[in-house]
């Protein structure tokens, strides 16, 4: 078995409310505050019970199809000329991407809160699905916020979510796609918590969701840290992941954190390049502010306005960052840089090419990093990055640019 809450226990951060050094806390509505208190209760009794962690590890092995390999990429390596890059497959995973871990999860919880109804908020549509089908699974009412305008560009992954039985409410305010999608849920929350649990998709909002989120995607980092050591014999040098709110990345290197030698790096979109509006990488020309729970980085006007942001990859376009980045950050532990769309969809076309991976866009943008920085390390040297998700979805908006 997996073991993957047991481990959960090590990380003294957030505190009691919620902060990673300045970054997280509580910011919500009054009549949130109690239910809030409840969850991280339910959760902190969840993760001692050795019934719950049973149950997940038993869904996550024959459910979700856990553990994923850790690849050695040899042709990439050859081509790049360098590091010796492993690539962490959660593009294997059930729906297609990591996000199941954390939904998978937190479904247990609700249940555990005697909760009847799940909502969630989704952009491109992958934590919408994720949540779609863990309802599914265990029977229970689904209600999914979209924007419309992201409804007629992931036209598919709302098929997906209906034929599971799950309720899709378009969401027409503002920019009609991601941040009004999580308003819209927030508010349907504040009038449905006695009996609705939200299922945020991202490392994200208010205490405790930023803990909740980072615990259940752990299992990425504790299984690669297992199969590193089984392959090499010791710890990677370099750890690479795309940044959106940072799940996937924050899951992969949480458990190595206290590795000295490992480096790590966050890779945010940097879509047409760092020119206000037209990218959305918080770390390069933003500042710190509010969003929607949580104090963190965010792209904002002098006013304190949110910017529109701009990216190829419908999962990394959003204006904030999970506040525990932000603190990993202050605290040099982990490097943040970006992957202009140019260079996300060259990595993605090379991957293709030379493993016979698609990668999601998303994820394209760790590779583009791994792409610029393999050829300069020395080729001892091992490097893991995460492979968030399959690029299936991404396929035809691609091969637009690409052909
Ligand atoms: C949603 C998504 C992301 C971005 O979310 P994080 O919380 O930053 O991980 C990255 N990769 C894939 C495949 C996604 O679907």
């Amino acid at each position: 078995m997996l073991a993957v809450m047991s481990q959960a226990a090590t990380s003294p951060l957030p505190d009691a409310r919620g902060h990673f050094g300045a970054f997280g806390g509580m910011f919500v509505p009054e009549t949130l505050m109690s239910p809030l208190r409840e969850l991280a209760d339910a959760y902190d009794s969840a993760r001692r019970d050795p019934a719950f962690q049973l149950e997940l590890d038993a869904l996550l092995h024959d459910y979700v199809g856990r553990p994923t390999p850790l690849y050695f990429a040899e042709r990439w390596t050859r081509k790049l000329g360098g590091a010796k890059i492993y690539l962490k497959r959660e593009d294997l995973l059930h729906t297609g991407a990591h996000k199941i871990n954390n939904a998978i999860g937190q479904i247990l919880l609700a249940k555990r809160l005697g909760k009847r109804r799940i909502i969630a908020e989704t952009g491109a549509g992958q934590h919408g699905v994720a949540t779609a089908t863990v309802c599914a699974r265990f029977g229970m009412e689904c209600v999914v916020y979209m924007g419309a305008v992201d409804m007629e560009r992931q036209a598919l992954n709302v098929a997906r979510m209906r034929l599971m039985g799950a309720e899709v409410r378009a969401v027409t305010a503002g920019q009609a796609t991601l941040k009004e999608a999580v308003n819209e849920a927030m508010r349907d929350w504040v009038a449905s918590v006695g009996h609705t649990h939200y299922i945020i998709g991202s490392a994200l909002g208010s205490h405790p969701f930023p803990m909740i989120v980072r615990d259940f995607h752990r299992v990425i980092g504790i299984e690669a840290r297992r199969q590193i050591l089984e392959k090499e014999g010791r710890l990677p040098d370099l750890l690479v992941a795309c940044v959106g709110g940072g799940s996937n990345a924050i899951g992969l290197f949480h458990p190595f954190l206290d590795d000295a030698g490992v480096r790590m790096v966050g890779v945010e979109a940097g879509g047409d390049g760092i020119i206000r509006e037209r990218h959305a990488a918080r770390f390069q020309g933003g500042k710190l502010g509010v969003l929607q729970g949580t104090m963190t980085w965010l792209l904002a006007d002098a006013d304190g306005q949110i910017e529109l942001t701009h990216s190829i990859s419908a999962g990394l376009d959003y204006a904030a960052v999970g506040p525990e980045h932000a603190y990993l950050r202050e605290l040099g532990r982990v490097e943040y840089t970006y992957a202009t769309d140019d260079e996300t969809l060259a990595a993605f076309k090379e991957l293709a090419h030379c493993e016979g991976i698609i990668p999601a866009l998303e994820s394209a943008h760790a590779m583009a990093y791994v792409s610029n920085i393999a050829p300069s390390l020395p080729k001892d040297c091992i490097l893991i990055a995460n492979l968030s998700g399959r690029g299936d979805k991404d396929v035809e908006q691609a091969s637009k640019h690409l052909l």
